[in-house]
């Protein structure tokens, strides 16, 4: 038995340091509205104080020494209809990447069983396509993947393209801790990027999985050709959300031959940094993924994201079409630099929509048995 706290009383904590950030923190930083420029000012602070400022806002809303890791598997890859410049599983695009039918329920256990072995708290499963019309049974069979691992006492995630509210009301039913679906980019570049859906009906898609009770888990991709601006746009537009989404993961572009963003120049590191960096100033609670692109970085890039908030990885054997760092390496990673993995529903907020309830003793047992009402 464990005694589960809140994180809003941690928010008086004070900083054992001489230096004021120049950003007030204390709870009026949480979800509160951001102008696109303050954020601006924010991201052209001097890089080193930008990941100060970051660094004392994480240590106040978040535990330091944790970090969450997810497992990410594809259970539908490629011969997908949208035509999203940077991804391999465009139907539209001559990539590497072979197209292949919804996989059944049992190896999906068995991934979700091993990664789970392997201490991952957080179990999500990606399907290329643009949504679920006309694939109730394949729906179906998602549902049931989502119960399962739901069962094993993990929090479970899905992408799968636009949904209906309904579609976001049955998956919430059958145990979905959260959703993926990212803006990407800020609006005004996003039409660079996809031309196949719009900005808004990836914003009503979202709205749908808020309403339903699920965990938003909505970020971008670093290297799309994108400014600076666009990069201050996305956190500015996920900031401007009725709640900010309990995830927000930041991709680095791999670019892969045959899409149209083949030959784009792989993000400088110190644009990612100052992206993650002031992701966490903006979104205090949020936890901040740092998603594909991760094994290109140095141990100590990473652990320098880690200082700047950055609060999640994607460990195991594959991120859908990018390489992954492996369990092995990211434990001896994370012991080396005194972290420690998080345990499923850890954060206060997914929790409550869990249906946990925060500051009462909640046995191990009971956080990783129960299914949501
Ligand atoms: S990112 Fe998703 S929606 Fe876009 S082409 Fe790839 S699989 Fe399809």
């Amino acid at each position: 038995m464990y005694r589960y706290v809140a994180r809003a009383p941690r928010l008086g904590r004070t900083l054992a340091t001489h230096a004021a950030p120049a950003i007030p923190i204390n709870a009026e930083t949480r979800n509160r509205a951001w102008a696109r420029e303050e954020i601006q000012d924010v991201y052209d602070t001097p890089l080193l104080d930008l990941v100060f400022r970051a660094a004392a806002v994480h240590r106040q809303h978040h535990d330091p020494r944790k970090i969450q890791l997810c497992t990410l598997m594809n259970i539908k890859t490629g011969g997908c209809s949208e035509d999203c410049s940077y991804c391999s599983q465009s139907s539209r695009y001559a990539t590497p990447t072979t197209a292949s039918r919804l996989v059944e329920l049992e190896p999906v256990l068995a991934a979700a069983r091993k990664a789970k072995e392997n201490g991952s708290t957080r179990f999500c499963m990606g399907a290329a396509w643009r949504d679920l019309a006309g694939r109730k049974r394949g729906f179906e069979r998602i549902l049931e993947m989502v119960r399962e691992v739901r069962g094993m006492g993990m929090e479970v995630c899905t992408t799968l393209g636009m949904l209906s509210p309904d579609q976001a009301r049955q998956l919430k039913e059958a145990g979905l801790t959260a959703y993926n679906h990212n803006l990407d980019t800020s609006r005004e570049f996003y039409p660079q990027v996809i031309t196949t859906r719009s900005y808004d009906e990836r914003l009503d898609t979202i709205t749908a999985v808020r309403d339903a009770g699920i965990s938003v888990c909505s970020g971008g991709i670093l290297g799309l050709g994108e400014s600076d601006e666009d990069r201050v746009g996305l956190i500015w537009e996920v900031s401007q959300m009725p709640e900010h989404p309990e995830s927000f993961p930041v991709n680095a572009l791999v670019p892969i031959p045959g899409t149209p963003l083949e030959g784009n120049e792989v993000v400088k590191y110190h644009v990612l940094l100052r992206t993650i960096a002031t992701a966490r100033i903006v979104l205090p609670s949020t936890i901040i993924r740092l998603a594909a692109g991760r094994n290109t970085l140095a141990e100590p890039e990473q652990a320098m994201c880690f200082m700047a908030g950055a609060n999640a990885v994607f460990t195991g054997e594959q991120m859908l079409t990018t390489p992954c760092s492996p369990w092995d390496e990211d434990k001896a990673m994370m012991s080396r630099w005194g972290l420690a993995g998080m345990r499923s529903f850890e954060q206060a907020s997914v929790a409550r929509k869990e249906g946990f309830t925060p500051e009462v003793d909640v046995p191990d047992a009971t956080l990783q048995a129960s299914v949501p009402k």
